[in-house]
């Protein structure tokens, strides 16, 4: 098993980012390069906007984007296989990336910037890093409506076992593992923590309570009006809810917090090939990073180590971390297993 935080609490991650914030920043040297580069995005669709101008005008490069989920745009990619139309897979979560380097699908390409990846991943890098670069990094929360939940006269959920109370029925939602890398990320994070016995029997008796699985790990908006009183997704997410104006908290739950990683990869067979090369490079920068959170409001944290991340994110004193195996949960065949698990004993009881 691969053990990236163990040793390494995230407040210690954290705060290493903070003070190593504010160094030079490398940026990729290759000057003006020019034609086109059509990017497959999964974060946020005003960050994929801000991230597309921003390198567009920085290397006079025609950008074009278009925004779907982790485990969708994996589903287009694998379709697109013999005639593909994207150059570059910006972010999503990690597991699907690694999933699509195993079936084939992403071109080879380190990227020399991969040398500022936050040491704990350095292993990770070093391992898998040869299709796919590390970006980001985001910690799994339960976000609640506060002011929902007061309506209800419930207690706000301190651990994910709080949830499995009947007086949560309708009122609970989490991402569809199929389509989402939020919804995949919540599975894994259950399966580390107690195994997979257990974390299905937990996914079963959830299932009850759960108002509607979701397209994406970024549908916050059914939480932050009160829609539903629970969604279960990344933290910063529910800090921009909050910062909106929405009575929303994210909640470290008290069984652990799992964190994942955001990436970036090259489409194999990218038509544009070397601006491909050079956009993977740019992400890497602190510059690029940064957008994320300077021009886009999303605030999660930022993998490279001279990259400053967003002021306002809360980090809890010691969290417990729910240490993931990415390279087992980013194969393909588990990955299948596991969808194919959480679609018969699951969804088909919704
Ligand atoms: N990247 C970022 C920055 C996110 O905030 C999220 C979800 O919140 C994801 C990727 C995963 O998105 P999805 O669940 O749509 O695959």
């Amino acid at each position: 098993m691969t053990t990236l935080l163990s040793s390494h609490p995230l407040k210690t991650l954290i705060k290493s980012t903070a003070l190593l914030c504010g160094l030079s920043l490398f940026l990729p040297s290759g000057a003006q390069a020019e034609g086109k580069l059509n990017i497959y995005c999964s974060v946020q669709n005003t960050t994929c906007e801000k991230v597309a101008q921003a390198f567009s005008k920085k290397y006079n490069v025609k950008t074009q984007f278009v925004r779907n989920s982790t485990g969708t745009v994996l589903g287009k990619i694998k379709t697109e296989k013999d005639n593909p139309q994207g150059d570059i897979w910006y972010g999503g979560t990690l597991e699907p990336h690694l999933q699509a380097a195993d079936l084939g699908l992403l071109e080879k390409y380190r990227s020399p910037n991969q040398k500022d990846i936050l040491p704990i991943f350095k292993d990770l890098t070093e391992k898998r890093g040869e299709y796919t670069s590390v970006i980001y990094l985001m910690e799994l929360s339960m976000g609640i409506n506060s002011k929902k939940l007061a309506s209800l006269n419930i207690e706000p959920p301190k651990c994910f076992a709080d949830l499995l109370d009947p007086r949560f029925k309708n009122q609970i939602q989490y991402a569809d593992p199929r389509v989402s890398g939020t919804g995949y990320s919540f599975l894994i994070a259950l399966v580390s923590l107690w195994g997979e016995e257990k974390a299905f029997d937990f996914l079963a008796k959830l299932n009850k309570n759960i108002a509607q699985y979701t397209k994406s790990g970024l549908a916050t908006s059914n939480l932050a009006s009160g829609e539903v009183a629970v969604d279960i997704s990344f933290f910063h997410t529910y800090v921009r809810e909050k910062e909106k104006g929405a009575p929303v908290e994210g909640v470290y739950p008290c069984e652990g917090t799992a964190y994942t990683l955001g990436a970036t990869s090259i489409i194999k067979g990218a038509r544009n090939l070397d601006n491909a090369k050079l956009f993977t490079d740019w992400a890497l920068t602190p510059e690029a990073q940064e957008v994320h959170w300077r021009e886009a409001d999303s605030y999660q944290l930022p993998a490279n180590i001279h990259a400053q991340y967003y002021p306002g994110m809360h980090v809890p004193a010691n969290p417990k971390i729910i240490d993931i195996d990415f390279i087992r949960f980013g194969s393909n065949e588990q990955s299948k297993l596991l969808i194919e698990r959480w679609v018969n004993g699951i969804l088909s009881n919704q």
